[in-house]
């Protein structure tokens, strides 16, 4: 049998990769799943962005290719949004790359930037697209495990010299999948500056930018002085218009910064379907009337789901930001074991931390993907789970 390359059997279980099959036989055996599995909420997509999609579908030039350049109307409302919502102007046909989801651009731009030889940085737990580009690309990841006591912020103090020598990227991601960890803006001054000093691309994955709550409002890594010089931010219309099926996003930077992806993309792929990067401009056009209220829905599943695992024993703490918990198993119970067996015991999908790398052992990740009464049958399910864990563990 034709072999496959180290590069790939090097790569770990993408953490999502096997739970759709495995929910589909949970469901075909009758049990009553709650998936808060994968960050993807059951919530509609903005109207304005389902009506364009329509009208756009039926115009035949929209089925065309839309090669690297794409639908320069969604350039254009990607930099108006930009400009409405941090302040930051940018050119929409040179500092701005469409991409099919946030995911395609995160992994390719490791092919862009790193190879063998080089390192990158990747925040542990983390989204693990930063380590499949990096691994595929073939450079070396140095992981570094995020740690609560610090906030689960990367101090680049912790990381030896040798290593920041030979790092090409350091991937940062806040409002933080999966720890819900933010960022202070005197901590991205300072990660932009150590960037600009180690000559590092600093790939500021900006996902969860639209999903805060408590009058908190995160930035984009441009909001800093220096930042164009040294970071590509990346975006997302999956988690801020529900249109994680949609596969559309964008990155912005520097349009010399963004050249080599660019480039690798022209190798790769032919862009996203230009009818949906017309329903993304038209959903980002209308973001203000759109935003608000799909948050304060997660708003409200995330005080549900705050209190309802810890009413069942659990340790986390309230995100200002994602849609995700970040919940601490007590007495060293594996993570893995504690997910496997809440999905097959009790039916809930939770993503068990070790997944994500290093530092996730001890934790796992709850996404608010479903209505509060929901998410209150799973925490009381995880509950039980944990009752007999705890119990066999004496
Ligand atoms: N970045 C982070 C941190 C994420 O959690 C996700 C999705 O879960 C993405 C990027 C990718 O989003 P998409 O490819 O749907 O734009």
């Amino acid at each position: 049998m034709p072999r496959p390359s180290a590069r790939v059997l090097a790569l770990p279980d993408y953490p999502l990769g096997k739970l759709p099959e495995r929910k589909r036989q949970l469901i075909a055996r009758g049990v009553d799943v709650i998936d808060l599995g994968a960050g993807d909420a059951d919530l509609a997509p903005p109207d304005v962005a389902v009506r364009r999609l329509a009208e756009a579908a039926a115009m035949s030039p929209m089925s065309r290719y839309g090669f690297g350049v794409g639908l320069v109307e969604y350039r254009q409302a990607v930099t108006r949004f930009m400009l409405r919502r941090f302040g930051i102007a940018f050119d929409a046909m040179r500092e701005v790359v469409p991409l099919i989801g946030s995911k395609e651009g995160i992994s390719h731009l490791a092919l862009a930037y790193a190879e063998e030889g080089n390192t990158t940085i990747i925040p542990e737990p983390g989204y693990l697209a930063y380590l499949g580009g990096t691994q595929l690309g073939g450079a070396e990841p140095y992981r570094y495990a995020l740690k609560a006591g610090n906030g689960f912020l990367v101090d680049l103090d912790e990381i030896p010299r040798e290593v920041l020598n030979q790092a090409r990227i350091l991937y940062l991601n806040y409002p933080n999948n999966p720890t819900a960890a933010i960022a202070p803006m005197s901590y991205l001054e300072d990660v932009v500056q150590r960037c600009r000093e180690l000559d590092i691309l600093l790939v500021y994955d900006n996902a969860y930018s639209e999903m805060a709550f408590d009058g908190y409002t995160p930035p984009s890594i441009f909001e800093v002085d220096g930042a164009r010089d040294v970071a590509i931010e990346f975006h997302s219309m999956s988690k801020t218009f529900n249109m994680t099926g949609w596969r559309c996003g964008w990155a912005v930077g520097s349009a010399d910064l963004l050249a080599p992806l660019v480039r690798v993309k022209s190798f790769i792929d032919t862009g996203a379907f230009m009818a949906v990067q017309a329903a993304a401009a038209a959903a980002l056009d209308d973001a203000e009337s759109f935003v608000a209220g799909n948050v304060s829905v997660f708003k409200e599943r995330r005080d549900a789901a705050v209190t309802a695992f810890r009413d069942n024993g659990f340790a986390c703490s309230t995100p200002m930001a994602t849609m995700y918990l970040w919940i601490a198993l007590p007495g060293n119970i594996p993570s893995a074991a504690f997910a496997e067996s809440l999905m097959e015991e009790e039916g809930v999908i939770v993503l068990p931390g070790s997944s994500l790398g290093a530092g996730g052992e001890g934790f796992f990740r709850v996404s608010f993907v479903t209505s509060p009464d929901r998410i209150r049958e799973a925490a009381l399910r995880a509950g039980k789970v944990l009752g007999r864990m705890g119990a066999a563990a004496q």
